[in-house]
Parts: structure tokens; sequence; C-alpha cells
């Protein structure tokens, strides 16, 4: 099935450079910074052989794209995907840019990850593949110069293995204060009570403030949700305890509907020993995959993978709000229909954006040697997001633009502000 691929990579990049260029332009952006944020700053490719369970030997490849670091370290998610090549780390280290600037954090953005497919290796072979990976990657990353994070398929284990590779390669006094070198981690391993949540939380956060505005609540509203892992299953959990109902679920293998309400835990408790996968889920009929993005529903929310809302769909989307979830679920002709057609998207580097100041509180725990508790932590996340929320909507009503424009404005402007101020060397 085509539906969730992320085959045009090159439309990925283009897609987040147009964006960034129609920015600029509006915002009048200094010309030598526009200069200077067009670009990469790194961009890592390596191979490294790893020993199967087989006893052969495969070669890997794995990137690091580093795209800024004016406001601080690099920080950005890793994933481990057979789309994953140097043009798509491009476009999502951008993004990661522009979101912790949104968000207010002192971190650049970066992206990553490994080409494969990780449903193929065996757990041993992808930890082995992680620890070489980390080992090849040696002092590109560290935690005050580039923090990794989970992303697309992968996870806490992911990044624990992360951390013990990197820390074992330092000195036996430096092992212990190195292990915020990656964000995500398992909570008995330096991680966050409640990173893994955090993201979904973001989403259900932005969509409630959202309608909010509008006066309205989300009880009774009905969404749909493209991709169930740790975004869509998070955003849909929240979202249905404050009595929205999802009525429809697409993944790689399915597309399910079920008007009266698909219970989410139910769905989650399927799909968990399946890797994630709705498919043959007892709750809910299997529809057409075309036909997901135009069902009649008050919001979607794309948490999947990029490029799935485009000019091949977006005029069949029905919905008025779309809440991305994803990175670059909707590309740029796509989002001229919608917004002609008066739909409210949510935008990724807002809306997503739980995940990675859910990082930044993780961090910090560790740089302090603090450990919070889940409460307080979810406080601090939303608080944090209702501020940037809040911001982002007065501009789109002071100056009546979209809500994407408006968040790459503030972005971009704390950036702008950051070189100005300081100049460039030498
Ligand atoms: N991968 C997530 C993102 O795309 C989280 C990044 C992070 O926490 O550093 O925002």
């Amino acid at each position: 099935m085509e539906i969730l691929t992320e085959k045009k990579q090159k439309t990925m990049l283009d897609n987040v450079i147009e964006q960034f260029n129609k920015t600029a332009d509006s915002m009048n952006l200094n010309p030598n910074i526009r200069k200077i944020l067009s670009i990469t700053n790194n961009e890592i490719i390596i191979h490294f052989p790893v020993k199967m369970d087989d006893g052969s030997i495969e070669i890997f490849t794995g990137y690091r794209v580093q795209h800024n670091n004016a406001l601080g370290p690099y920080k950005g998610g890793l994933r481990y995907h057979p789309t994953v090549d140097v043009d798509d780390a491009k476009a999502l280290a951008m993004w990661m840019t522009w979101k912790t600037s949104l968000a207010g954090l002192p971190y650049g953005g970066a992206k990553g990850g490994i080409q494969i497919d990780p449903r193929n290796y065996s757990l041993g072979e992808l930890e082995r593949i992680t620890r070489r990976f980390t080992f090849a990657l040696g002092e590109n990353i560290g935690p005050e110069y580039d923090i990794p994070a989970p992303d697309v398929n992968t996870n806490e284990q992911t990044m624990a293995w992360i951390a013990d590779t990197f820390m074992s390669t330092k000195s036996p006094s430096e092992r212990s204060n190195n292990k915020h070198v990656v964000t995500g981690k398992p909570v008995g391993s330096g991680g966050l009570e409640g990173r893994d949540r955090a993201t979904g939380f973001g989403v259900y956060i932005t969509l409630r403030l959202l309608f909010e505005g509008r006066k309205e609540t989300l009880k009774g509203k009905k969404f749909i949700v493209q991709g169930f892992g740790n975004v869509g299953y998070w955003a849909s959990k929240f979202l249905s305890e404050d009595g929205a109902i999802l009525i429809a679920v697409q993944d790689a293998h399915a597309t399910l509907i079920n008007e009266n309400g698909i219970s989410v835990p139910n769905l989650y408790e399927h799909s968990k020993p399946r890797k994630g996968s709705v498919k043959g889920f007892e709750g809910a009929a299997e529809m057409e995959p075309e036909d997901f993005f135009g069902l009649e529903c008050d919001f979607i929310i794309p948490a999947a993978l990029g490029n799935q809302i485009t000019e091949k769909n977006a005029e069949k989307i029905k919905s008025k709000v779309i809440a991305e979830g994803a990175n670059g679920p909707t590309n740029n002709e796509g989002e001229r229909i919608l917004l002609a057609n008066g739909v409210t998207i949510i935008p990724d580097i807002l809306c997503n954006s739980g995940g990675v100041i859910g990082s930044y509180f993780e961090w910090l725990q560790n740089r302090n040697g603090e450990l919070w508790p889940l409460d307080e932590v979810m406080v601090k996340i939303e608080k944090k997001l209702t501020e940037v929320f809040k911001k982002v909507e007065s501009l789109v009503n002071e100056d009546q633009i979209d809500h994407r424009t408006a968040a790459y404005i503030l972005a971009i402007k704390r950036i702008e502000t950051a070189y100005i101020q300081r100049g460039i060397f030498p």
C-alpha cells in the first residue's frame, strides 16, 4: 500500500525550504541570516558494518544532519525507516530548528536515523546496529553539542542503548554526567516521567486550546488519526478521555472505521503485540484507504509520516481542523487548497512540540541531578505549550495570517535576533 510511504524526499525538503522562503519574504528577514538558515551546518553520513545473528556482516547507512545551533545545542530525533536519507534528514532537521526556537528552548535543530526497516531485525541485531552507529557518531553527538531523541520506530530502549554506548566511551569520572546525550530514555535510566506521552499530550493540548478559543469543548467532537504509534496513541487517549470520539484510524497495514467510536484502550491492547499495527481489530470495520482523509469529522490528526496530505487528496477533506502530530504531513500545494477552503492547520512545529519540550525537561533534570514526578512534568509541559500557543494565536489574529506562517515568523525572529546581537565570526 502506498498511503504511508514518504518516497518524495525531495518534495519534503522543497516543502520546508519553500515555507521558510515564504516566511522570510513576509517578515523581511535580514538577507544574510536568510543565507545562513537556508543551509544545514553539517551533514554526517556513516556507513558501518554490523554482525547479524547468522554470523554474516551487513553494512548500514546512518545519518545525522545538524541544521543550526545559534540558540543552543542541536536537538532532534533519530528515526529508523527505509526512507531515511540525507534530504529527508535535512528537511526534518530544519523543522527541528523552527520547533525548538518557537518553543523558546535553548536548542538548535538536527535529525537523523538509519535507513532500515527495523521489523526485519531481531532485538539483538537492533541493539548492535544502534550501538555501532552511536560509536561511529562519536563526538558528533554530546550532551552540550547534539542531543538525539526518539522518532519514528525508535523508542526509550533505543535511547538507553545510545546513552550506555556513549557513556562507555568516556573516562570513568565522566561517565555518569553524560547521560543527557540523549532524551527519551527509560525512567529507570535517567528518563523523564511522562516523556513517553509528551508529544501526544501536546497534540491534545493544542487542540483543546484551539477549540477553547472558539468557545467550544472537545466533548462529542469526532476525529480520525493516521498512525497509531506513540503520537497517535497518546493523542487519541487524552482526547477520548476528554470526550472526543475516535471514529477512524489508519496505518500502513489497515484503515478502520467505526462511526460509534473506537475504544482507544482496546485498540492499543490489540495493536501493541502487533508492533503497533491496528490491522485485524474487531471493534471497527475495514474501509478503503483512499477515502480516509475525506471522512466527515471535526478534526484530523496525521501522526505518521510526511507528505500525506497533498494536492491529490486535500480537496476531499471535509474536516475544518488539522492537527499535525507528524512532521511535515501536509505539503504546500495541499495546504494552499486547505487554507482556501477555510481549514485551520495547527502546524507540526507547534502541534507536536510537546515532545521536545518534554525532552528539554529531561535534559535539565539530568543536568541538575533532579527527579520530577509525573504530575509536575505534565503541568510544566501544559504551561509551556499554552504560552507558545497563545503567542501564535495572537499573531494569527493581529496579522490575519495562518497558523503556520505565524509560528514560522516567531521561530525565525528569535534566531534572527540572536545572530544580530552576536554578529558573525570572524
Ligand atoms: N522526534 C521528536 C520531534 O520530532 C522529538 C525530538 C526531541 O525530543 O529532541 O519533535
